[in-house]
């Protein structure tokens, strides 16, 4: 298995990891303006709708062994990742679920692939092995499995955020005008130029027209 660096700054969120998932430009944007989203209204009712209680229910749906531990917040210094965790369950190996409120066509979750898998590590580092991880959305489960390939896989993806934020340039993309049309930061994005033309952006086009959170000051 590859050796990956340790993070010596500040954690990163596995919500920045589910992010980079949609699109590499969104944590960029975080970590270089401060800039984030701010929630939807369907975002809000989904939260609300997906309260502790309801994800005690899905782990009682789901026949997951006891206790459950739910919003489980957890630090790695290790990995430089941080996150809460809808449900852990059982003793140990554990069964790790990430609960969405509604359903959701397979071509629209990767990005709740990989946030589960990173819940799933956060486990595996802090407190042991982990069994299964299952997505729930709106009533379908799916399991996504956890072994070498997809560990191997989530660590490079983590590998590429630390990267990413850390760089002055925002990673080159090709905007995709479907996707970017429901973009929570396509009014901020530095792509927003190239949105209409449909077409990647060359590397260095961008930072000199783009404000950084260096040249904004600090209040
Ligand atoms: S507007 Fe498009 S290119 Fe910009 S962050 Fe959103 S998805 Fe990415």
């Amino acid at each position: 298995m590859q050796r990956y660096t340790f993070y010596e700054g500040s954690l990163l969120s596995v919500a920045d990891l589910k992010d980079m998932a949609y699109c590499p430009v969104i944590p960029w944007i975080k970590a270089n303006t401060g800039y984030v989203e701010p929630p939807t209204p369907s975002m809000e009712a989904g939260r609300a709708a997906v309260d502790a209680e309801f994800k005690e229910r899905v782990a009682e749906e789901l026949g997951l062994p006891r206790p459950y531990r739910l919003e489980v917040p957890i630090k790695s210094r290790r990995l430089g990742l941080s996150g809460v965790v809808d449900v852990v369950a059982g003793d140990g190996p554990f069964y790790v679920v990430e609960v969405k409120a509604y359903k959701r066509p397979r071509r629209r979750w990767r990005h709740f692939r990989l946030q589960l898998l990173a819940y799933a590590l956060l486990v595996m580092d802090t407190m042991g092995p982990v069994r299964e991880a299952i997505l729930y959305m709106g009533g379908d489960a799916y399991k996504v499995p956890v072994n070498e390939r997809t560990i191997e896989e989530t660590l490079r993806a983590l590998e590429r955020l630390k990267k990413i934020v850390s760089s002055e340039d925002p990673p080159p993309v090709t905007p995709a005008r479907a996707k970017c049309a429901y973009c929570g930061y396509n009014k901020v994005c530095p792509a927003r130029p190239y949105l209409a033309a449909g077409a990647g952006w060359p590397r260095h086009a961008i930072p000199s027209t783009y404000p950084r959170e260096s040249q904004r000051g600090h209040s």
